[in-house]
């Protein structure tokens, strides 16, 4: 697969929905990718990539910002509260945003810096107990609590379970996010992401699909 084919079949896959082509926001997530098969992809004028570190986030994206314009990068991963500072310098917008104590931080942060990522809330729709994500039935609260907060929350994420179906966890965010009126809805990845946005997918996470197998695992 290369960048194009992706952009081919997620426009496919708009149309099949119709739903128009381009509301779809391609996340070429480039974790643990050598720089090389990176920059081809920057290259070809992609521009929206993903990370799920903190830290290897910054020590690839600055050098890649001075290169190229307008990299829109998002943090699809946990975030600490010790590296929400430097995530929220780095990113445009995280996708990991699942617990009260890290809302709290991020909002004194954006009211500090007086900017904000966009803010996709986490959710553990499989309730998985080593997943990230704030449970489906705490969900509405904790959008709540993030909004009270004057946090930028655009829509919702989820992983759903490696084992299970994955269409009936985007349906289950889909559900989530209309019934608290957000429209973002961050799901799908290489093996699922045509699903996803006939589900309503706002941004797919597209990482070996694009770049080829993971060079080195990541733990
Ligand atoms: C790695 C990762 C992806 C991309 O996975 P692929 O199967 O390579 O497309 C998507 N979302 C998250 C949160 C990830 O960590």
């Amino acid at each position: 697969m290369s960048l194009q084919d992706i952009t081919a079949r997620i426009a496919k896959a708009e149309d099949r929905s119709g739903r128009p082509t381009g509301s779809v926001k391609l996340i070429a997530v480039s974790k643990v990718q050598p720089n090389e098969r990176v920059q081809a992809v920057l290259e070809q004028g992609h521009r929206c990539f993903g990370e799920n570190r903190v830290q290897e986030a910054a020590g690839k994206w600055p050098a890649f910002k001075e290169q190229f314009d307008g990299v829109d990068l998002h943090l699809i991963g946990p975030l600490q509260t010790n590296k929400a500072r430097q995530a929220m310098e780095l990113c445009n917008a995280i996708h990991s945003l699942d617990r009260p104590k890290l809302a709290k931080t991020l909002a004194r942060l954006a009211q500090e810096m007086g900017s904000c990522p966009d803010m996709f809330i986490q959710v553990n729709t499989g309730e998985e107990q080593q997943k990230a994500g704030i449970l489906p039935a705490d969900a509405d609260g904790f959008i709540a609590e993030c909004t009270a907060l004057d946090l930028p929350v655009r829509g919702l994420m989820c992983i759903p379970p490696v084992d299970e179906e994955p269409t009936l966890h985007f349906a289950l965010l889909a559900k989530i996010a209309a019934r608290n009126g957000l429209e973002g809805l961050s799901m799908g990845m290489s093996g699922d992401f045509e699903q996803a946005i006939a589900l309503g997918a706002t941004h797919v996470r597209v990482g070996s699909a694009i770049f080829g197998e993971r060079v080195k695992p990541q733990e």
